[in-house]
């Protein structure tokens, strides 16, 4: 198999149709669906940090910001 190929993908924004490099991670969780510990992640470039990142803390997911290649 060909998994190898996937690790020199870039990271890719999460937002609807973009598919510019992201560069930060959205760490959110939703109370209603996940436990207090659960962590979702979505991908941004700098064009969406700001608006996936006010969508999701207009609704109180929002937990962490974190760089998108931060290990
Ligand atoms: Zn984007």
């Amino acid at each position: 198999m060909t998994e190898d190929a996937e690790t020199d993908t870039a990271l890719v924004c999460s937002a609807k149709g973009c598919t510019a490099t992201a560069t930060v991670a959205l760490l959110w969780n939703n109370p209603k669906l996940h436990t207090a510990d659960r962590r979702k992640t979505w991908l941004a470039c700098d064009a969406h940090t700001r608006t996936l990142g006010d969508f999701l803390a207009a609704r109180g997911f929002l937990r962490e910001t974190a760089p998108a290649d931060g290990t």
